[in-house]
């Protein structure tokens, strides 16, 4: 037994602040720095203030700024840490968000002065070895999925599956010259939400596609919507409950015969990454989620990047700029695309992702990316293995089929005979130092727990999460309450999440927290 599993109850106590806001810290005269005056010398150079700041952008009055010291800063900042849950803290198997731990020299690369003082509106002649960076993870990309092109961009999965519809919506409109009449995106019911919402942004009509009894995409179904009004389907496979679809090349013969294109939510490449490939499976578009398994923490909306890639059949659609190198080997910006969609981002997408991306294909190589894919296969299988056994938990959809990356087990059973619900095992985990499974997605599986542990928790971490399981089970038949009254650990207890996330009450800045407080106090 790995230490810490005997005696789960006691391994986790979260530290907790009574931790005032910066702004109630405030002091008036505090201050962290001291800026040298600017000499006499400078001031003659650069002339007059207004020629910095031009007039109507500078401030009458300073900003309204807590003040304080620098190294209260740094202790809020770590106590709220203290009171958060993170990846370098405990397991965190957050399913299909593939929350792995990231390699600090990807952090080292991307912070690296000549990479992070970049201005996006250097010349290219002072910035060729951030072009060439991206120019070759743009290559490393499009082979690791099988496409012929890819562009940087896009700032989100999200974003990215709004690029890759647009860019199917520009084919229909060019090449097949039936953009009106086909209206429609196939999506199955397993889907992630982003994919309803990107093609309705994009002015689609969705057209849900239900599972078969397998959890997978119903052929027949899929025959019956596919036809003249279908511009595409969008698939995730392995799909949301980490199963591969068996029929791929099925399914691709079915929307490629009806006219449409196939679009591969690659938000999660890592059950396939080196092993197969979405271009090889007949999808035509593909986004990745570098914030997933490219080595870019996520989770809290920092900056991410959703990198699309194509065929060549739809390369002259892709986003502008584009990086092109020229005969004499100089990398350049290329804006004269006639056929291209436009711009999606600002210059070029958050190239600190791409930075870590690049950092963390380049460590592993060509072997180490199918070994990623190998291992977090594996671990998934092992949690799925021994959870489906634990009383109340079960293993919905396609028994036989091997998990890939993330499995999904139901708490149905274990609900239905004592009342303790997903939520309730979700909070009870966090009191042993682990983050909860994501939880009721995806919506074809009642009390879903989706577990996807990645290719970086050792077997004992794995073990420590099923021994916690086996626990949760036990108390849950034999006192339930514990359960339910969860999390005890923790800084805050449970919360409403309601009142946490509803605009009336949710509160994001000091302008609007005063607000409230004053008008509590008027009412
Ligand atoms: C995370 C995820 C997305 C969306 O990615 P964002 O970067 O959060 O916009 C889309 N599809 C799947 C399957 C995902 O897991």
């Amino acid at each position: 037994m790995a230490k810490g599993m005997d005696d789960l109850d006691s391994r986790f106590r979260q530290a907790k602040w009574m931790e005032p806001l910066l702004f109630e810290q405030s002091v008036e005269g505090k201050i962290s720095h001291k800026y040298p005056k600017i000499r006499d010398g400078i001031r003659k150079e650069i002339g007059s203030i207004d020629l910095v700041i031009p007039r109507e952008m500078q401030r009458s009055t300073p900003p309204i700024l807590p003040e304080l010291s620098e190294l209260q800063v740094v202790r809020h900042f770590t106590r709220l840490s203290q009171m958060n849950f993170s990846v370098t803290s405990g397991t965190y198997p957050l399913g299909s968000c593939t929350m792995k731990y990231n390699p600090i020299i990807s952090e080292w690369a991307a912070a690296l002065p000549g990479f992070s003082w970049l201005h996006p509106l250097q010349d290219v002649s002072n910035c060729q070895g951030a072009l060439e960076l991206m120019w070759e993870l743009q290559r490393w990309l499009a082979e690791i999925t099988g496409m012929d092109a890819v562009t940087l961009q896009p700032a989100a999965g999200a974003q990215g599956e709004y690029t890759g519809v647009t860019i199917i919506r520009e084919y229909h409109k060019c090449i097949t010259h039936e953009c009106e009449q086909r209206d429609e995106i196939l999506i199955p019911d397993a889907a992630h939400g982003t994919n309803p919402a990107s093609a309705a942004m994009a002015g689609y009509k969705v057209v849900v596609l239900p599972s078969s009894n397998e959890g997978l995409v119903d052929l027949d179904a899929l025959r019956a919507s596919a036809g003249p009004k279908t511009a595409g389907l969008m698939l995730t496979n392995p799909n949301t409950i980490g199963v591969f679809e068996k029929d791929i090349d099925q399914i691709a013969g079915i929307v490629h015969d009806a006219g449409g294109l196939l679009y591969y939510d690659g938000a999660n490449l890592n059950a396939i990454m080196g092993i197969t490939r979405p271009g090889d499976m007949g999808f035509d578009v593909v986004h990745m989620n570098l914030h997933k398994s490219f080595s870019t923490p996520h989770g809290g909306g920092g900056p991410g990047a959703g990198a699309v890639g194509v065929k060549k059949h739809l390369e002259k659609f892709l986003p502008v700029p584009t990086i092109i190198k020229d005969d004499d080997g100089a990398f350049k910006w290329m804006y004269d695309r006639p056929r291209s969609i436009g711009k999606i981002h600002g210059f070029y997408g958050n190239f600190g992702v791409l930075v870590k991306a690049y950092s963390y294909i380049y460590s592993l190589g060509k072997q180490g990316i199918s070994s990623v894919a190998e291992n977090a296969v594996l671990n998934a299988n092992y949690v799925a293995y021994h959870v489906r056994k634990i009383k109340g938990f079960t293993l919905p959809y396609s028994q036989d089929a091997p998990r890939m990356h993330e499995c999904v087990i139901s708490a149905e059973q274990l609900h239905d005979e004592t009342g303790v619900s997903t939520m309730h095992v979700a909070k009870r985990l966090l009191d042993f130092g682990i983050h909860s499974p994501t939880v009721y997605f995806p919506l074809i599986v009642p009390e879903a727990l989706m577990i996807e542990p990645t290719e970086t928790e050792s077997k004992e971490e794995l073990d420590l999460f099923i021994a916690a399981m086996e626990q949760i089970s036990k108390e849950a038949y034999e006192s339930p309450s514990i359960v339910m009254e969860a999390p005890h650990s923790t800084a805050l207890r449970k919360l409403d999440e309601y009142t946490a996330a509803h605009p009336k009450t949710l509160t994001l800045s000091w302008r609007m927290f005063k607000k409230r407080e004053d008008e509590r106090q008027m009412q």
